[in-house]
């Protein structure tokens, strides 16, 4: 039996929404997965009256794809089986084949029918990655609107092959045609913005002048907008990615109240509560430029210019690059940042982890579980993790952890070969060989864009004061942007309220 008990429970209460009739073709082999996949198919048919298996061949074995009885194939395969982080990906293909309606807004569907041309995905997945579904199910739900669209999750432990030849060591990596496509998360709408796809332009170039318009989709301009909303004024809010870091978090067990939770359920919480208030919600725009005149102005990458009587700032942090050659020649071919998603690529081979502190030893914790041997790297004399977290590290028989030593380069040809660092303390230089690099030094504030309209710290820290209020009238921050002594989703969101107030207190004095 390939399901546990609980998920089988749960199973069997969504195979009773089925609304149509599945068949499921199964193109199986004799190997192991083949047999495993198998069972999982036939299990789940013999739960649901609805669903009926057939052996066929498919381009890959093992795999099976999911359709529509008695109508041309929905294009939707896993390669592979779909089970951890995945197995939401093959109930929701289950439930949308059979015909109840993915849940998208009919903007994004009118999107997704009108366009022309044959596009073929594949999808290549870990199924430990927590960043991989949300991909995976994006293009399920293009494949299920769009004839023209296929696509197919492929479990890369079930095809090393693959994954060696075509060099993948980050997950999830798309490819579209047979060319790579894309890696990392990445939410519908941005795949339909890659594909071409946008929403209608002019509709952005003509938007009435907000009250509050918030710039970034984090927990802190999330929760600015909903601030500003339940006043009862305009308020508007771009996001490039709504969530934020959020996306990229597995466990939370910090968010009080909520003993668990993770990430891409809190981050689709968000935007859930901030649809509720009649929020104008602008996903994947950037922003470019903000200029005070009589109104604020914020340009967005499209070109579109928004004004607001007031602004929140909230664009938040994102990792910070280690600057030496061969990390940008070598993301997504060995040097990586996400430790759980990419982590299960490097099983069996030496990776190095660059950084001391919390989510450097965290991640180097994590990653002994997985691969032959970590090297972690810190830059100071002494770890800067918490002492339980050094213990940890210090218990595991396969971490060497190299102190006072600085990355000179990430070496490699076609992907990662080794690393060199200086000896801090004699001036030595080294070459250790290896297979990946995990970079965790810390974050860097998305301000850069603001250029000197906005007062910043030394390291690019919006200042505020006690009401969130930079030097510039009308334009207030919140979160990870600011110079908020410490980084939290719980004191983004107090900081977004903050701002959010003071803003309305602004509009009221002004
Ligand atoms: C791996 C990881 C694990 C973490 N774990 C925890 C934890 O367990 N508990 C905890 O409390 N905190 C945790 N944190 C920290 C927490 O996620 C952040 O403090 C929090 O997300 C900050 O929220 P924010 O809204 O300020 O910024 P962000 O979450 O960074 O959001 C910024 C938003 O602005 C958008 N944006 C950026 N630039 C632009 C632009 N120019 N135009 C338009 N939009 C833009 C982004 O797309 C995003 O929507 C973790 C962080 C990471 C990276």
């Amino acid at each position: 039996m390939a399901l546990d008990a609980d998920i089988k429970a749960q199973l069997a209460q969504y195979l009773q929404l089925l609304e149509g009739d599945v068949l499921l073709k199964v193109s199986a082999g004799t190997d192991a997965v083949s047999a495993e996949m198998l069972a999982l198919v036939e299990e789940i048919a013999g739960m649901s009256p609805r669903i009926t298996v057939e052996k066929a061949s498919l381009p890959k074995t093992p795999s099976f794809s999911v359709n529509r009885a008695g109508q041309a194939d929905s294009g939707i395969t896993f390669a592979g089986i779909p089970l951890g982080h995945e197995f939401t990906s093959l109930v929701l293909a289950l439930l949308q084949v059979s015909g109840r309606p993915p849940k998208v807004e009919q903007k994004v569907i009118d999107q997704i029918k009108a366009i022309r041309g044959e596009y073929h995905f594949e999808t290549y997945v870990s199924l430990s990655c927590h960043n991989c579904p949300d991909v995976v199910q994006a293009l399920n739900v293009l494949s299920v609107l769009n004839p023209g669209i296929t696509h197919t999750m492929i479990d890369g432990a079930a095809f090393k092959d693959e994954v060696e030849s075509k060099n993948i060591m980050a997950v999830p990596s798309v490819y579209l045609n047979g060319e790579f496509f894309n890696s990392g998360r990445t939410s519908l709408e941005e795949i339909l913005a890659k594909l071409g796809s946008q929403p209608d332009a002019s509709e952005l170039a003509n938007k009435e002048p907000y009250d509050v318009l918030v710039i970034g989709g984090g927990p802190a301009g999330a929760s600015a907008a909903i601030y500003a909303a339940r006043k009862g004024i305009r308020t508007g809010i771009v996001a490039e990615r709504f969530g934020g870091q959020v996306l990229d978090t597995l466990g939370i067990e910090n968010f009080i109240s909520v003993k668990y939770t993770e990430g891409p359920k809190l981050a689709a919480s968000l935007e859930e509560h901030v649809n509720e208030y009649g929020v104008d919600v602008m996903k994947v725009q950037r922003a470019k430029r903000l200029e005070k005149k009589e109104l604020i102005e914020v340009e967005l990458e499209s070109g579109a210019v928004l004004k607001s009587k007031t602004v929140i700032l909230s664009t938040g942090a994102r990792w910070r690059n280690v600057g030496v050659p061969g990390e940008a020649e070598f993301k997504n071919k060995g040097v990586a940042y996400c430790p759980h998603c990419d982590g299960p690529l490097f099983a069996g081979k030496h990776v190095a982890v660059i950084g001391g502190g919390n989510s450097g030893i965290e991640a180097a914790i994590d990653l002994a579980g997985v691969v032959k041997h970590v090297t972690v790297l810190e830059f100071l004399p002494e770890l800067k993790a918490d002492s339980v977290l050094q213990e940890r590290l210090y218990s595991l028989p396969n971490v060497t952890v190299l102190k006072n030593v600085q990355t000179k380069e990430i070496t490699g040809t076609d992907k990662v070969n080794g690393i060199t660092y200086v000896d801090r303390e004699t001036g030595a230089e080294h070459h250790t060989e290896l297979q990946g690099v995990f970079v965790q030094i810390g974050l860097v504030p998305n301000t850069d864009w603001l250029g000197d309209t906005v007062e910043r710290t030394r390291f690019g820290e919006i200042v505020v004061d006690r009401h969130g209020a930079t030097n510039v009238p009308g334009v207030f921050a919140a979160g990870d942007c600011t110079n908020s002594p410490f980084k939290q989703i719980i004191i983004s969101m107090g900081s977004g309220a903050t701002a959010a107030l003071g803003a309305f207190d602004y509009l009221i004095r002004n």
